[in-house]
């Protein structure tokens, strides 16, 4: 689903550089600021910075020295303040902050200061954070960590096509057994399927965060997969297809995790991944809380 034409050999070439700037950064003594924990993440990505990217900084002054690094699936408020009480102050984000995608929320700002967007900008001030989204080359490296820290998660690694990273061929179960298994794994409140519950399933696409009609589709068609895994899905596309898949009477299945839990672990694989390169100040996981929650029948 995305392409790999660049050397492996560069990878292991600019990570020793990296290691190389951290080590002596670290005898020199030097206080760590958060431009300088980015350049080290830059190095370490392996595949070349793009020019256009949504991974910049979102708030705060990136030359701020560094205290501690929170890495998280989405900097919601709540998420901020459990960071600050623990005294971290650089975040490190894979979802948006302010509302949209460009973490410009315009429509929100033409209402004259949006009084909840005001009060997280006043939080993230007084608490001198400095927030950076790590979204686009997380998930474009030769292993999408989102990806590797949903299959570690689910204890799926064993199941990875080798030739698609992105496919799962599982012991056979049914659509039923399979969501279930996904939601005490993942431990998610409100877990939403498409199906026939009975339908025989053994050919899964996990497909988090939420790609689109065009992703989805063509992940639901790919070499007879049964079911689609996925956080977030519009209604009346993805959702309204598998709908209609289904009445035609084909074998296709949609399991839709919500959008925090179908990353989240892949966030929590960055923050090992971000400590095996930056170990003067202390860097922990954040998880987001699950936003749902679903009236007991
Ligand atoms: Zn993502």
């Amino acid at each position: 689903m995305k392409s790999r034409s660049f050397c492996a050999c560069a990878v292991l070439v600019l990570a020793a550089t990296g290691s190389i700037g951290a080590n002596l950064a670290a005898a020199q003594g030097e206080p760590l600021t958060a431009r300088e924990v980015i350049a080290r993440i830059q190095v370490h990505v392996g595949i070349p910075w793009q020019q256009e990217t949504v991974d910049t900084f979102k708030a705060g002054n990136p030359d701020a020295e560094v205290h501690g690094i929170a890495v998280t699936m989405m900097a919601t408020l709540d998420v901020l303040q459990r960071a600050a009480a623990a005294g971290q102050n650089l975040i490190i984000t894979h979802e948006p902050t302010f509302y949209n995608h460009l973490d410009k929320p315009d429509e929100l700002e033409q209402k004259e200061n949006d009084p909840v967007l005001a009060a997280k900008r006043a939080f993230i001030q007084e608490h001198n954070l400095v927030i950076w989204r790590f979204h686009d080359h997380w998930h474009r490296m030769r292993r999408d960590g989102i990806e590797a820290g949903m299959a570690h998660a689910l204890d799926w690694e064993k199941f990875q096509d080798p030739g698609n990273q992105y496919l799962f061929v599982v012991p056979e179960t049914d659509l039923e057994h399979l969501a279930a298994e996904l939601k005490s794994r993942l431990r998610i409140h409100v877990i939403r399927v498409v199906g026939d519950p009975k339908l025989k399933v053994n050919k899964v696409a996990l497909v988090p965060g939420s790609s689109g009609f065009a992703k989805e589709t063509r992940a639901l068609e790919m070499s007879g997969v049964q079911v689609l895994v996925t956080g977030e899905s519009r209604e009346w596309e993805t959702v309204e297809y598998v709908a209609d898949a289904v009445t035609e009477g084909k074998p296709k299945a949609l399991i839709i995790l919500g959008h925090i839990p179908s990353e989240q672990a892949g966030m929590e694989e960055c923050a090992r991944w971000l400590k095996t390169f930056v170990s003067e100040v202390p860097v922990e996981f954040v998880p987001a809380r699950e936003p749902f929650w679903a009236p007991k029948e």
